[in-house]
This record gives structure tokens, C-alpha cells and sequence, in this order.
């Protein structure tokens, strides 16, 4: 199933859509009618009746939540590092079996496996996604003839699927801090500036057909760039979104500690200013001066709960950030599971368990689920760098609807069933899924859903047996 994009573009698509109750921003509401214009909300209008001619959606509609950071290839590899290898097993053996796995994929294969990770997003409550893409080159380590054919693959999966692109090419130099030599597991991922900026050009013609996409920057980390990259690389797309792996370790912080004499967000903040643009991936490591100057900065911290329990990254200092207005997002960053309503159920239950209480991200009297949807649909919004997040004229048509008919939800409404959905079922029990105005998921399955899963299964089949 490919989208006619361009016939799509040149047509002009209005349309009324009739929601039962949704999430406004000012609350939730009931019989709610929006004006849609392609794809993009045009007028929204509370206490309508539904009327004949307009789609209407039964259920609870949210907002569609971004995810701010994906590798989707990893998706591919879930579930093959539950074996404890080295004694001290960590991020750093996982990191070899995630080498391994990718030495073996080609762009069929990449498309294939981000494919059915963007469905399974799209059925997870996902409508809009960062992907933070590295692996660049064929399997000796030279580039394609077409250096973006990987990110070409990316924009593929996302066009067949209907989940709304943020592409963020990756640059990645150096294998450690202090402008180490990359090694063998890095060749796929590994440029020079002129070759980046060769990828970046290839990357804006990928994504040239995708309804409202949006490309942007990203040097992997602080281990892989050098400090002066940092200003050169956020300066090629000056109004894009710059992305970076930061602090997620604690030997990373050690390391940047006897390397660099400072500690990684630290290093940031002295390198460069941070602003709005800017989405610090994991910042699970922070000194409070750092916490309190990444929320004063305006960037956004790009939170990935499940994978960090995963990794055993540590806990992210979640409450004191909020508490110092700090923008915060979620992403399902390895793919081990994707589901919005899990990664925010994990990032609140991670501080309960730190701290011994309950309720922590609610306001006081307020829902916990709505605090925690409404803050990581803005900042997960701001780290895409695009008009969604919000059920609002000007933005685009991104909603899911919650099934009102589940048992964790039945005869409940506004922020009773939202914290039931979220905390109260194993995966958020939805019902339709639309993006930029159109259907994607209906009655809980996506449209392609078939399809994308037999050709994910061959991909995994071939790559398994040749293990
Ligand atoms: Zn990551």
C-alpha cells in the first residue's frame, strides 16, 4: 500500500469530523467537531451534534503521541539479548549483539523490520516519530550509490504506513570521547563532514514526498563527534530539530569525566547554547545543575523508559525536572516493546519506586495520566519539530480514540478512563488511529497490518537462520 502523495498534495481535502469526547487542551470535551483541511485541523467546535455527511468516531479521542526517538532496525532484535553473557553484563554487551545483528541487514530487510515497528507504533498510540537513523553504509562499510539509500528505506516504511516522519541523520565519527578512532562495528554508521553533508542533501530528497515531514540533525553522541561539530552540525538546518545521545551510562559519565575532565550534559552546556531545538536523548545522569539548566534551557529531554529498564540505565530524575519546568517526551528508542500508554506508565512507576509514593507527575487533585499525556505530547511535538500534539486549529489531524467498550475503560470518561487505559491494561486499548485526517488504524488493527507482518516474518526468518 503506497500513498499517492503528490495526487494527494495538489487535490484540497476538506472534511468534518464528529468526535464523541476528546481532549482539547483546555480539557476534555464532549461532541466535538473538527474542519479538516489536508490533513491539518482547521477549526475545532465543542457541543455539536454529529451530523449526517461528517465521520464520526465513538470513544475518547487523545491527541496522537510523538515519539521522539526510535532506532526502528532494533526492532528486529528484540528479545535477543536476555542472556547474561560477561559477569558485569551491561549496555556495553548489548551493544555487541546490537553490531552483530546489523552487520546483516541491507535497505529491503531495514524497510521490512521499520515497517512493522511503525505499524506497531501506530497500534501503540504513536502518530509522529523522531528516528534517530545511523546505519548508513553497505556491510564493508562503504556508502550506496545512493549515500540516503538506508534513510530512503526509512522514509519507505514511514510513507507505507502513515506514521508522520521526523528524519534525524546521524552524524557519527569517532568511536570515544576525545576523537577516538571508530572501530569494525561502526563502519555502517561512520562520516566525515563532506559525506554528512552529502547524506543530509539525500535525506531532504527522501523525504521530499511525505505529507508534512520534516528533517533534522543529529550527532549521536558526545563519544562519537568532536566538541566543534557540535555548533558546525546544528548549523546546516538552522530551524530543524538537533538531536543527542547524552549521559545515559554511568561509565559514559565516568569516561567524560577522565576524558574530558567534565561531565557530558556539562560539556554540552558550556560547548553550545541549548535551546527549544535541542532534545537530549536519556539525560539519565545529572548533577542538579545540570537538571535544573537543561529545563531552564527550553530543550526538550527525550525520556525512554522502557528501554532504559531494559539497558538498566538508571532512573531519570523525573519530578525535581518537572518541578523546575523542565519539557520532557517519551520514545521507545530499542523497540523492545512500543506502546505510549507502557512508556509513560513506566517513566511514573520508575519514580515511584525511587521515591516511595504515588502519583508523583499529577498536579495536586489531578490525574496522573493526564499530566503525563498532556507534557509528552508537547515536548515529544517540539522534539519532532512539528505542528501535532494537540487536538487544535493549526495543528495536524493526529488522534486516536480509546475503546470505551474495554473492560478497563467501560463507563468511564475524560481523566478516569485516560488513567485507566494507561495504568490499567497491558497495552492502551484503542480504537481507531488517524493521522494527518486519515484512518490508519481501525477496530484496534492497522490497515497494512497484514501485509507488513509477512514480509517483516520472511526478513527474520532469512536473517535468523543465517545466524
Ligand atoms: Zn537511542
Amino acid at each position: 500500500m503506497q500513498l499517492k502523495t503528490s495526487k494527494r498534495r495538489s487535490e484540497t481535502v476538506t472534511e468534518t469530523l464528529h468526535l464523541a469526547e476528546a481532549l482539547l487542551p483546555e480539557g476534555f470535551a464532549r461532541d466535538v467537531k473538527l474542519t479538516v483541511d489536508n490533513g491539518v485541523i482547521t477549526s475545532v467546535a465543542s457541543g455539536a451534534a454529529s451530523v449526517a455527511g461528517t465521520r464520526a468516531f465513538s470513544g475518547i479521542a487523545l491527541p496522537g503521541m510523538p515519539n521522539l526517538h526510535s532506532h526502528a532496525f532494533q526492532r528486529g532484535m528484540a528479545g535477543l539479548s536476555e542472556r547474561r553473557g560477561a559477569p558485569e553484563d551491561s549496555f556495553w554487551t548489548w551493544r555487541e549483539v546490537m553490531y552483530r545483528f546489523l552487520d546483516r541487514l541491507d535497505p529491503e530487510d531495514v524497510q521490512a523490520i521499520a515497517a512493522q515497528a511503525y505499524v506497531e507504533m501506530l497500534e501503540g498510540g504513536f502518530t509522529a516519530l523522531a528516528e534517530f537513523h545511523y546505519l548508513h553504509h553497505d556491510r564493508d562499510g562503504r556508502p550506496y550509490a545512493n549515500i540516503a539509500a538506508m534513510g530512503q528505506a526509512i522514509a519507505a516504511a514511514a510513507q507505507e504506513t502513515g506514521l508522520g516522519l521526523t528524519l534525524l541523520p546521524v552524524l557519527y565519527r569517532f568511536g570515544n570521547f576525545g576523537q577516538a578512532p571508530s572501530v569494525h562495528g561502526q563502519r555502517r554508521f561512520v562520516n566525515d563532514r563532506d559525506a554528512y553533508q552529502r547524506l543530509l542533501e539525500g535525506s531532504a530528497t527522501a523525504i521530499r514526498d511525505l505529507p508534512d515531514a520534516r528533517l533534522g540533525v543529529a550527532p549521536h553522541s558526545l563519544r562519537a563527534v568532536a566538541l566543534d561539530d557540535l555548533g558546525w552540525v546544528s548549523s546546516l538546518r538552522p530551524d530543524d530539530p538537533v538531536h543527542i545521545h547524552i549521559a545515559e551510562q554511568v561509565p559514559e559519565v565516568e569516561a567524560s569525566l577522565k576524558i574530558m575532565g567534565k561531565r557530558p550534559v556539562e560539556l554540552l552546556m558550556e560547548t553550545i547554547p541549548l535551546d527549544r531545538r535541542w532534545c537530549l536523548i536519556h539525560a539519565t545522569h545529572l548533577s542538579d545543575a545540570e537538571r535544573d539548566g537543561i529545563a531552564r534551557s527550553g530543550a526538550v529531554a527525550g525520556l525512554c523508559p522502557i528501554t532504559e529498564s531494559s539497558l538498566g540505565d538508571g532512573i531519570f530524575d523525573g519530578i525535581r525536572y518537572r518541578d523546575a519546568g523542565g519539557a520532557y517526551g517519551v520514545g521507545s528508542d530499542s523497540n523492545i516493546q512500543i506502546d505510549a500508554g507502557a512508556e509513560l506508565r513506566q517513566l511514573e512507576y520508575s519514580q515511584r519506586l525511587r521515591d516511595c509514593r504515588r502519583a508523583l507527575f499529577a498536579e495536586e487533585n489531578a490525574s496522573t495520566g493526564l499530566a503525563l499525556w498532556q507534557s509528552a505530547c508537547a515536548g515529544g511535538a517540539t522534539a519532532c519539530g512539528r505542528s501535532v500534539g494537540r487536538i487544535a486549529a493549526g495543528h495536524r489531524a493526529d488522534f486516536v480514540t480509546l475503546d470505551s467498550d474495554h473492560p478497563a475503560i467501560v463507563g468511564k470518561a475524560g481523566a478516569e478512563a485516560l488513567d485507566s487505559a494507561i495504568f490499567a491494561t497491558n497495552a492502551l486499548p484503542l480504537r481507531d488511529v488517524v493521522v494527518g485526517g486519515r484512518r490508519v488504524v481501525a477496530e484496534g488493527r492497522h490497515i497494512a497490518r497484514d501485509s507488513v507482518r509477512t514480509r517483516f516474518a520472511a526478513v527474520m526468518r532469512r536473517l535468523l537462520a543465517a545466524a
